[in-house]
């Protein structure tokens, strides 16, 4: 089925996350605060979009509430991560999943109601790690 997915912040992360969301048929709204991430995004997403996603009004003006699904790819600007992290779900994003750089970081994003936490580069190193301890590679 066809869901309704809003990307916020277009670094690697988050846009590795939106060419895989469309190459499985989805719809996706890509949004970033600079303008190259933005159009380096717009002929691959559903829609691109440049704004800053801690302005509340602005979220509202994007209709987060009728997206299934948002992922806060935010990575560097803790505040920012929060603070939009808090915003989707004051506004009804059903599923919030947010990016953490470390352990406390994710701590305070489920505090704050996200439903998912992912810590990108530790679970892969640990997934590396596993891969480069195991006698057969498969999956590399
Ligand atoms: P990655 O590892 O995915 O490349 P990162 O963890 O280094 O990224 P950042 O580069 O800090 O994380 O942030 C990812 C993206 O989020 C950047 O493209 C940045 O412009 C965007 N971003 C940061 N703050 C906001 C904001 N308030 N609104 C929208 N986008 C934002």
């Amino acid at each position: 089925m066809k869901k309704q997915f809003l990307v916020i912040g277009l670094g690697r992360f988050g846009s590795s996350i939106t060419k895989t969301l469309i190459q499985n048929g989805h719809e996706v709204l890509a949004v970033d605060k600079n303008e190259q991430n933005v159009q380096d995004m717009a002929s691959i997403a559903t829609h691109a979009l440049q704004a800053d996603c801690t302005d509340e009004g602005v979220l509202r003006e994007l209709g987060v509430s009728n997206f299934t699904h948002g992922i806060v790819a935010i990575g560097d600007d803790l505040q920012a991560s929060i603070l939009t992290t808090v915003l989707l779900k004051e506004l009804n994003v059903p599923k919030v999943t947010a990016k953490a750089r470390n352990e406390m970081h994710g701590k305070v994003l489920s505090k704050v109601g996200a439903d998912h936490v992912v810590y990108p580069e530790r679970d892969m190193g640990i997934r590396l790690g596993n891969q480069l301890s195991s006698d057969t590679l498969i999956d590399y």
